[in-house]
Order: structure tokens, then sequence, then C-alpha cells
């Protein structure tokens, strides 16, 4: 009935992705006030999360952080910020050395980072070749779309200082969720050897646990998977949680990553981590689960978790912006359903880690060399 083969992201991204192009600014954005002699030096032999307080001030419909400057050396790996405000929107505009990069207020959604205002704001450097972190005199300035309920926000940097070669998750069964054992290790398993084979950094499982929740399905639509993400206690911060759920309450989905990245490298925030549901991954009997397929979801979510874009969406007018990937374009939609399948992009992406959908009995195992090296420079990668 809803052999919906569907993995998606977070609800938002699609809308995001829709707005690429048709909404992008001016270019008369208001320069960041920040003083680049007075900036906080980032040390480059450390991987580290460093917090800074934000003090909001509200300016017309907006709220504005004090901008955090900062000096960043060269030959970072990777850098990320993350911001959570419990009542508004958040975003950030951010200047190297005294240009603006980023700027969700007047040229939200621009590529690569498809930044706009979100639940959770977060920034990456690198998402494809050429968004590497920057060096020099870096001002973040986080946006609030609203009124903070706070005097005081945190901005939480991440720096990543060589490619990491692991990435430790820690697979948490949600309430009563039921899936065999060796089940559950058959599908991790083929999330290790994926990522493995594809000479991205190994995947390193926790052992399984089990988190008490009042049910082993999960209303995605509702603000209940922000809350069960954000009461994931793990002793170390760059774990990344994979939360495994009997099904979502609407049926259909496979799996689903906070954001493109998520806030890796901070727990308890309702974007922290990944959510897998184990009933749609049911074959045709309803009784047996396709373990492969869902350990391909696990690398798929980890993949938009920690960076990805998917490779092709559905309609085919939108890729990734990555040059290696291989995109599939619309043209490939030879049964005119509006949607490229798997069969349609066989060779155009279609067996990639990161291609919109899946489909039964074609394995995706393929990572690119720069999907590959943009999970090595995750700050939570080591
Ligand atoms: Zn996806």
């Amino acid at each position: 009935m809803w052999n919906v083969r569907v993995r998606l992201s977070s609800s938002t991204l699609l809308s995001a992705l829709a707005l690429v192009g048709s909404a992008l600014g001016c270019g008369d954005s208001d320069p960041i006030d920040a003083d680049c002699d007075e900036a906080i030096p980032i040390t480059p032999d450390i991987d580290a999360r460093v917090d800074f307080p934000v003090r909001w001030e509200r300016r017309g419909d907006l709220t504005y952080g004090e901008p955090v400057v900062l000096a960043i050396p060269p030959g970072l790996a990777g850098l990320a910020f993350a911001l959570e405000d419990p009542n508004a929107m958040a975003g950030f505009r951010v200047a190297l050395d005294g240009d603006l990069v980023v700027d969700v207020v007047d040229e939200f959604g621009e590529g690569p980072w498809f930044h706009y205002e979100d639940r959770l704001a977060v920034l990456q450097f690198p998402m494809d070749e050429a968004s590497g972190p920057p060096r020099g005199c870096v001002a973040i300035e986080p946006v609030l779309f609203g009124a903070s309920g706070a005097d005081e926000g945190t901005l939480h940097v991440m720096t990543q200082s060589g490619l990491g070669t692991q990435i430790t998750i820690a697979p948490i069964l949600v309430a009563d969720t039921f899936i065999d054992d060796t089940t559950l290790r058959a599908a991790l398993g083929e999330a290790v050897r994926v990522y493995q084979d594809a000479g991205a950094p190994g995947l390193v499982l926790d052992e399984p646990t089990t988190i008490d929740w009042p049910s082993a399905f999960v209303d995605d639509t509702t603000s209940e998977l922000d809350q069960l993400r954000a009461s994931v206690v793990l002793a170390d911060e760059r774990t990344i949680p994979v939360l495994i759920v009997q099904d979502f309450l609407e049926p259909g989905t496979f799996g689903l990553a906070a954001g493109v990245p998520g806030p890796n490298g901070v727990l308890g925030t309702s974007w922290s981590g990944v959510v897998l549901s184990v009933d749609t991954h049911l074959s045709a009997d309803g009784t047996t689960i396709e373990a492969a397929l869902l350990g391909e979801t696990l690398a798929h979510e980890l993949g938009h978790q920690l960076g990805l874009f998917h490779t092709t969406e559905a309609e085919g007018g939108e890729h990734d912006p990555l040059a290696d990937t291989p995109e599939c374009p619309a043209s490939r939609d030879t049964d005119g359903d509006g949607e490229l399948s798997v069969p349609e992009c066989l060779e155009e992406g279609g067996r990639n880690v990161m291609f919109w959908t899946a489909e039964d009995g074609i394995r995706q195992r393929e990572l690119s060399p720069t999907q590959v090296a943009i999970l090595a420079a995750s700050p939570v990668a080591r």
C-alpha cells in the first residue's frame, strides 16, 4: 500500500531547494559590524567545540546576536557553527575579512549551503569542492526570525584539524521498538560496509541501547521527533545518535535526517541525530525486515546529517552542489510519472547512496570522492 521509496531529510529541505534561484538577494546587504583586530584565535591543533555566549538585540522583526569574530588559522579541514533558539527560527550571516559570504536575511538559500532560517541553524565548511574552511577573520552573526525567549543564546563552533577516518554512531531503540538482534546487526554491518567500500570514514558502532519514550511509533509531523532527539544523552558529544523507531505515525518514510548537515558535535538539540523506521523496511510478505536496505537507509541519512544533499531530487531539476556526483536529468523520466526512479537513473547516480529514492533489488553503495571528502571533514570525524 505505502510502497513509498522516499528517504526524506528534513521536510523543509525540498521547499528550500525550490526557492533557489527565485529569491536571491540584490547585493545591498548590510555589512556585519565586526572588529577583526579583536578576533578570537582558534588554534589549529585542537579538534574541539568552543561555545560562545550570544547577546540578543531586537531590530524590527528580527533579532541579531552580537557577532562572534574568530581568527581562523590556515589548514583546517572542517569548520561548523550551530545555534538553536527555543522560540524562533535561526540562521547566520557570515563575513570573511569583511565580505559577506553567507547571508540568511538577504541572500538565503544560495548554494553550496542552501542556508535559510530553520528550527536549528547550522553552517558547515566544506559543503562542496570550493567551500573549505576559510582562513583569516571570520565574523559570525546569528539571526533570529522573531523574538528569543531569552536574553542570551549559545553559538557552538566546531573545528576539525585534519580529515577524519572514523565516525562513531550510537544505535538507540526507541521504547519497545522490536527488531531482532541478528537483523539489527546485519543492517548496521551493511552501513559499515557501504562506507568502508566507498573509502569513506569507517563507522564505529556503539553497543545498541534503548531509550524510554511513550511509544515506539513516533509522530514526525509534530515536535515529538525534535523532543526525542533532544532527549538523547551520550557520554561523547561527537557520537551521532541513530534512533530506531518501529515506525512513524504516518507510515511510508524510511528514515529522517534532521538537517543537511545536522549540528554534529552538539548533543541534546532538536536536530541531534538521525531516525530510522523498522517497519518501512519490511519486505512484501510483511514479516521479513530487509536488513541491507535498512543499512543503506542508515548510510543515506548519515550522509544528510553530515552534509550531503541528494545527488538528484525527485523531478530531476535539482542536484547537489558537487561536481563529481552524477546528475540524472528530468529527461530520463521515461515512464512519464513526473519522478525519476532508480532504474531510470542507473547510469546517472541511481546507485549513489544519496540518490533521492530507493528501489527493491538495486543496491545503492556508491559515493564520489568529494562526497567522501565532505564526510571526512565533518567535525565529528576523527
Ligand atoms: Zn534523503
